[in-house]
């Protein structure tokens, strides 16, 4: 039985305003006041998890002890079949320093090649945890397929190379609150807010 979030205010651990706002605007039918690890003047730790929930849960407890409030964290990222599962846990790295997206959308294609399979999946995990060193983790999963070139320009990071299953278009080529309902991320907050909310 998961434990239930009762306390009245959620940090998010996360230094990130966009993503702050978009988990906020996610959690906004519950009775909880959501502040950013920046409003707390938390640090970001170094994420040397081998896993998504290992950083997810990194990013969490690090968040606990700095504030002494429970915390939401998430991590996430795309795993290519014929990479297998790069660039994954590393798919912010991949961009460089200048968080170039087509630099590394481009380095994917080259490191695919002419592979056959072209298989893709984003995933996302979040981790609730609390001051007395209870974790709950949660892992979303969205299934497609790499296309090439990029198409899209809506959405971020790796969207205008992936297309989702059953779809004929890129992530980028959707509209955001269509991505948004059957994202990796979307999957991951419906386990959280059933195991965790009331
Ligand atoms: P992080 O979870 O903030 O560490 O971000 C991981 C990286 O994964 C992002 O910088 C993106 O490159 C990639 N990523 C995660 N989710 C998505 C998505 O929904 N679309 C495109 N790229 C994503």
């Amino acid at each position: 039985m998961s434990r239930k979030i009762s306390e009245s205010t959620l940090v998010i651990a996360s230094h990130n305003p966009g993503k702050v706002r978009e988990i906020a605007d996610l959690l906004a039918p519950f009775d909880v006041e959501v502040v950013s690890a920046s409003e707390m003047g938390l640090d970001e730790p170094v994420e040397d998890g081998l896993t998504f929930a290992a950083n997810a849960e990194i990013k969490a407890r690090a968040g606990t002890e700095g504030s002494g409030l429970p915390v939401l964290a998430d991590d996430s990222g795309l795993s290519v079949d014929a990479l297998d599962g790069a660039p994954g846990i590393y798919s912010a790295r991949w961009a460089g320093p200048n968080k170039d997206f087509d630099l590394a959308m481009q380095k994917v294609e080259d490191e695919v090649g002419d592979a056959t399979n072209r298989r893709a999946h984003f995933v996302c995990a979040l981790t609730l945890a609390w001051p007395d060193g209870h974790m709950e983790t949660f892992e979303g999963r969205f299934d497609g397929s790499l296309v090439w070139p990029p198409r899209g320009d809506k959405g971020f990071g790796y969207d205008p190379i992936f297309q989702p299953d059953g779809m004929d278009v890129t992530c980028a080529e959707m509209p955001p609150e269509e991505k948004h309902r059957i994202s990796h991320r979307a999957q991951a907050f419906k386990l959280l807010v059933a195991a965790c909310f009331k």
